[in-house]
């Protein structure tokens, strides 16, 4: 059975829909990504499955249960952590008060996601507005490790970070997914997602129109909806 099972997902903002049909699967301990150009609604998905966005159709299961009726607190409780599109982290609160402030009990505990990113270790007692931008999305990652998730979600992991940071990131995703994490990753880096992907899904208009292996994705079909 797959860890999550989206089929045919509508989503729809007020009376404007921008999913139509998209179907997802992510096996325990795979890393999935989810790709497609500007505005083809991979954020939207997100939104869908941990339920920040309620006005869906379709079906979505995480480890068997139905999601459609949840609020979003109780899929995150479920086991979904999202580190968001822009982060989203307290900003007024220190790096150890943001990685508190989600902690449930399990693997994850501030020695062993310092472990993952000795630059949030270095900086617990700093206020998150103060951190650069690359180490704000550690926090955030790390702040969704803590909640000890089965399905940790990664939307943009790199969007306008310095590539050394950029290749920091990645890093440790590769670890997470070593880890055995079950991952679904959006980013606009195609290379560093192939390179890390056991399958992608690609996204165009709010549809699912193709699924595969990093090894599958030709030149044509990146062309074609991915633009590349
Ligand atoms: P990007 O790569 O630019 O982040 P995306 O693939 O994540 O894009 P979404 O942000 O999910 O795409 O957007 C999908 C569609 O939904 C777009 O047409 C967008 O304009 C629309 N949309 C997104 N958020 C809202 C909103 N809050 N209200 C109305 N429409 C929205």
């Amino acid at each position: 059975m797959s860890l999550l099972q989206v089929r045919g997902l509508q989503a729809f903002y007020g009376a404007s829909q921008a999913l139509f049909g998209v179907d997802l699967e992510i096996a325990e301990g795979e890393l999935v990504a989810l790709m497609g150009r500007n505005g083809m609604g991979k954020t939207t998905t997100v939104r869908a499955i941990t339920r920040m966005l309620r006005t869906t159709r379709g079906e979505i299961r995480f480890d068997g249960k139905d999601l459609a009726p949840l609020p979003s607190f109780q899929a995150a409780r479920l086991g979904i952590g999202l580190a968001p599109e822009g982060r989203r982290c307290f900003a007024s609160l220190t790096v150890s008060e943001n990685l508190m402030a989600s902690a449930r009990p399990g693997a994850w505990s501030l020695e062993t996601a310092t472990g993952l990113f000795p630059r949030l270790g270095e900086r617990m007692s700093q206020r998150a507005a103060t951190l650069s931008g690359g180490e704000q999305q550690m926090l955030a990652i790390a702040r969704a490790l803590m909640t000890n998730p089965r399905l940790l979600i990664l939307d943009e992991a790199t969007e306008g970070l310095a590539p050394v940071v950029r290749q920091e990131i990645w890093a440790a995703i590769a670890r997470l997914k070593q880890g055995g994490q079950s991952i679904l990753v959006i980013d606009k880096a195609f290379s560093e997602l192939r390179a890390v992907a056991d399958r992608c899904v690609i996204l165009a208009r709010g549809e699912s129109v193709w699924t595969g292996t990093p090894a599958q994705l030709t030149r044509n079909i990146e062309t074609e909806f991915l633009g590349v």
